[in-house]
Parts: C-alpha cells; sequence; structure tokens
C-alpha cells in the first residue's frame, strides 16, 4: 500500500546519514519536542533507540514507539563539584532515566536545584523519583534539546534539607574520603546483611541503619548494560557503554562506564576492573574511577547475576 511507503522514507527533517536513520527518527523526534523508542523483535521498546537488539544482536522492528515524556530515575550520581564542560556551573545529578513505556533508560542531567558548590545530594533525589524532561524552545536535532530532566514533584522544604544536612550526609562523604584515597566503601545492613555500595545510611530495602563499613574490591561483574550512541563528556568514545556492575561482595550493582571493549562485545556477567585515574589526580569524586574494564576471567553465569539486575 502506498501509505506504508511513506511511513518508511520519512524523517522529518532530521535524518542525517552520519547517524542512521534509526537514531536519526530519535532525533528528529526530539526536535518536535517527543520523545520515541523502537521495539525489538522481542516486545522491548529501546530508548535512545538502537538499530540492532542489544540482548539478541537481531535487527529492531522498525516500529517506533512515543515514550514518556515523564519518566523514572533508575539510577543517579550526584556531581558536586562540576567541571567546566559539565552541562552546569553549580551541583547537578547524572541520572538514568526510564521513560514511562520504555524498557531501557538514557543518561542525561536533572537539575534539582539551586545549591552551592560542594553540597551533598538532595535527600529527595533518589532511585524510583519521577522526573520531566525541560525542552528547549529552540530545537535542532540532537539530545541537548532535552536541556536536562527536573523533577516531576518538588518535596523539599527548607526543614527537610536542614535535618539532612544534619544527619544524611556522613556516609557520601565517607565514600568520596574513601575514593580520594582509592578504596570503595559500602556499608553493610543489618537485617539482609547486603552491603550496598556506594555507602549509605540506610538500607534502601529494609529502611533500618546500616552499621558496618565495608571496604570492598575495585573488581566485579557486569549486570546489565545499556549501549549509548549520544556523546557524553565522561565517555571516551560514541557509542559508548553504561552498566551496572556488581563488585564482588557487594549487595547492590553500581552504575557505571564501560570501556576497553568494543560496544558489540559487551556481555552480561562480563568480568571487569576499574579503571582508575592517576593517584596524582585522585580528588573526592566518583571520577576517580574513569571507567570498568574487562579482565581476563571466565564469565559469570546469568543464574549467579539474575538478582542482581
Ligand atoms: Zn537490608
Amino acid at each position: 500500500m502506498p501509505s506504508d511507503v511513506n511511513h518508511v522514507v520519512e524523517f522529518p527533517g532530521g535524518y542525517t546519514r552520519s547517524v542512521g536513520p534509526v537514531i536519526g527518527r530519535f532525533l528528529s523526534e526530539l526536535r518536535d519536542g517527543r520523545m520515541v523508542g523502537v521495539r525489538t523483535s522481542g516486545g522491548r521498546v529501546l530508548v535512545p533507540p538502537t538499530e540492532y537488539d542489544p540482548d539478541t544482536g537481531d535487527d529492531v522492528t522498525g516500529e517506533f514507539v512515543e515514550v514518556g515524556p515523564v519518566g523514572t530515575v533508575t539510577t543517579w550520581s550526584w556531581v558536586a563539584h562540576p567541571a567546566k564542560e559539565h552541562p552546569f556551573d553549580r551541583p547537578f545529578a547524572w541520572v538514568l532515566v526510564r521513560p514511562d513505556g520504555a524498557d531501557t533508560a538514557l543518561v542525561h542531567a536533572l537539575d534539582a536545584g539551586v545549591f552551592d558548590a560542594g553540597a551533598e545530594a538532595p535527600k529527595f533525589l533518589k532511585t524510583g523519583m519521577r522526573v520531566r524532561p525541560k525542552w528547549r524552545a529552540e530545537r535542532t536535532g540532537t539530545i541537548g534539546d532535552i536541556e536536562c530532566f527536573l523533577p516531576e514533584v518538588t518535596m523539599i522544604n527548607p526543614q527537610a534539607k536542614l535535618e539532612f544536612r544534619l544527619s544524611g550526609g556522613r556516609a557520601l562523604h565517607r565514600y568520596l574520603e574513601g575514593i580520594a584515597q582509592g578504596r570503595i566503601l559500602g556499608s553493610r545492613c543489618p537485617v539482609c546483611e547486603a552491603v550496598i555500595v556506594p555507602m549509605k545510611e540506610t538500607c534502601p530495602r529494609d529502611g533500618v541503619p546500616t552499621t558496618e563499613e565495608v571496604e570492598l574490591p575495585d573488581v566485579g561483574t557486569l549486570t546489565t548494560y545499556a549501549v549509548n550512541n549520544i556523546p557524553d563528556p565522561r565517555a571516551p568514545e560514541v557509542p559508548f557503554v553504561s552498566g551496572y556492575v556488581l563488585l564482588d561482595g557487594a549487595g547492590v550493582p553500581l552504575l557505571t562506564l564501560i570501556a576497553g571493549v568494543p560496544a558489540d562485545q559487551v556481555r552480561m556477567g562480563m568480568r571487569v576492573k576499574a579503571a582508575w585515574k592517576p593517584r596524582e589526580e585522585w580528588s573526592p569524586s566518583v571520577g576517580n574511577i574513569k571507567w570498568f574494564e574487562p579482565v581476563d576471567e571466565p564469565d559469570v553465569p546469568f543464574d549467579e547475576i539474575k538478582d542482581y539486575l
């Protein structure tokens, strides 16, 4: 039918050869103020869309699905001291956001409000929080058409913030102290006995204070990952891979970049090790670890990591 043909060739304004048709469609939709994912033959919706299903290597179906714009933060990393190439000149968070209707998440910046340099992460910043994109008025068909994400509901008030500064910031501070010495610190929950990393004062599962500081090795297993085709100042190249690494002995995985391996060779269960910046560049920053890269060890069977996805 002629209408089918029209659908196939229509890339409203933004199709360029360099990014390929799938990501080109994604960027074109962004320019129009929409987010789309692509459906895999298995029914999952990938955002940002890729030409191949990262799980099976099969071509995706070509069916684009509008997602979001509201989404859920699946993980986050607070940047207390932004660098000059960062999108904000004040503290902000990198977040992985899974738009409603999507099965994967994309990396973007979250504007959590105005904080002084070096401030602790605000209490409302947490996995599961709802966020929505802040669109630029003038859009050009790049990921930058989303200026940033914003919290969907503002729950902060000065009293809560004060309380948090008194009681809630010690774990992150302690974690960064460890990182400044090349150590990765977690905290053990007395109920479920899981080691939470980065260390937290409260077990997210049981809601009880953690009681024991535990140093973890900088070696672990990649549990899940996403291939990202959008440039990121922290990533060495495009495409780059972001993923969750379950450090040996940890009870929760850590979000990080994966490098030192072509994106199409990254596997669930792959054993990886932290690549640290040179020691003289260390500071109390999660940026001391540039990324994780593969080590020459056999992959961990899926059964052993399936509870940590
Ligand atoms: Zn627990």
